[in-house]
């Protein structure tokens, strides 16, 4: 079964042999060393003043970036379920919360966002998903960030990076923080947050809040390589062991080239069969497909093809499913799922199969190779 949800997605084998030797005592100099290398290579990755491992799942750090960097009044962008995370993360820690509410396709505007900025004065963070996996929409995030420290560079802007830090390049120079979880772009098991601090955030943190998630308190010990409580050692040496495999595949940079080569293949692919991509700005993640049969195409793809696809939540449950991107994926696996989706059209009766899917998928993927044979 090929695993292409986005998130939890493939653990690569090299890291999962990693992630089996013997368990090591988080307060030793073997594990610190390890936790240096990782966090040197974190520091690679995010491009950021500070970087912060957190034992938790991805809405521990969501809710770490706004306990400690909104003091009173949050600005939270809704397109999707996530986005709805961080007003629900607000209001629960009794702080207030303006939000700004799209259907799941549509991605903030600057404009809007400006416009909340300045009519509520008492705003002092911002937090919105640079890809909201919801959806599988791309919010304008480095603008917005832009044009808000513009009007007032003491506002925090946290991005949640979950399913875009790995995916592609973050300008992150006006984002005070940016969010990473383990089991999507960083192909782990789930149970690790990271987060990208810039100075201005830590400043604003001082003396941190909360007491587990209180970031003051990592930072102090992360700096020193250690973590304030036990740290998630296998997940860490894991960290570690995909940081080095994506080096050892080219590096990032081929990572975000080939990712960004493969959602745009994938999403021609899939229009060239007569589907429709959801999202109006649609994310390198995945590829996100509105259909009257998306539930029976997602079922045929899982029970007559052997690809697991992700569905959709709330209001788009069986009206979308999702393909993931993330990850060091072969673009042969990927011509294996969109080739699944047209067969699921053909048994359906929707359209004849042609092959139109693979050559399309090619075609885009291998465009540049195919330009220089034709010299
Ligand atoms: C998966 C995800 C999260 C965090 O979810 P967890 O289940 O807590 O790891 C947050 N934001 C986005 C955009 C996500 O895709």
């Amino acid at each position: 079964m090929l695993l292409f949800t986005p998130g939890p997605t493939p653990v690569p084998e090299s890291v999962r042999l990693a992630m089996a030797t013997p368990t090591l005592h988080h307060r030793t100099p073997e594990f610190e060393a390890i936790f240096k290398e990782t966090r040197e290579l974190l520091f690679k990755l995010f491009a950021t003043d500070e970087v912060i491992m957190l034992a938790s799942t991805g809405t521990g750090a969501m809710e770490a970036a706004v306990t400690n960097l909104c003091h009173d009044t949050l600005l939270s962008v809704n397109s999707g379920k996530f986005g709805e995370r961080f007003g629900k993360i607000a209001l629960a820690h009794g702080l207030k919360n303006v939000e700004i509410k799209h259907e799941w396709d549509t991605p903030a505007t600057v404009e809007e966002v400006v416009e909340a900025v300045k009519a509520n004065p008492s705003i002092d963070a911002i937090a919105i998903q640079i890809s909201e996996s919801a959806g599988g929409l791309r919010h304008p995030v480095e603008e917005i960030a832009q044009a808000v420290k513009a009007i007032n560079s003491e506002i925090m802007i946290i991005a949640d990076g979950i399913t875009a830090i790995g995916v592609e390049r973050i300008k992150v120079e006006n984002i005070d923080c940016v969010l990473a979880g383990s089991q999507k772009a960083l192909m782990l098991p789930p149970g690790l947050a990271l987060l990208g601090l810039s100075n201005a955030a830590i400043e604003k943190i001082g003396e941190g809040k909360g007491y587990y998630l209180n970031l003051a308190s990592e930072i102090k010990k992360q700096k020193q390589n250690t973590t304030a409580y036990t740290a998630a050692t296998t997940l860490i040496i894991g960290l570690r062991a995909i940081l080095q495999e994506i080096e050892a595949n080219g590096g990032i940079g081929k990572l975000y080239c080939d990712t960004a080569r493969r959602a745009k293949a994938t999403r021609f692919a899939l229009e060239a069969l007569g589907l429709h991509s959801y999202p109006q700005t649609p994310a390198r993640s995945m590829t996100t497909i509105d259909d009257e049969n998306a539930k029976e195409i997602r079922d045929l793809l899982k029970t007559e093809f052997g690809v697991n696809v992700a569905g959709g939540q709330d209001h788009l449950k069986g009206k979308i499913f999702r393909i993931n991107h993330m990850g060091l994926i072969e673009p042969y696996e990927m011509v294996a799922v969109v080739n699944a989706v047209e067969l699921a059209l053909a048994k359906l009766g929707r359209r004849d199969f042609d092959g139109t899917a693979s050559r399309v998928f090619h075609e885009e993927y291998f465009k540049s190779v195919l330009k220089k044979e034709e010299k």
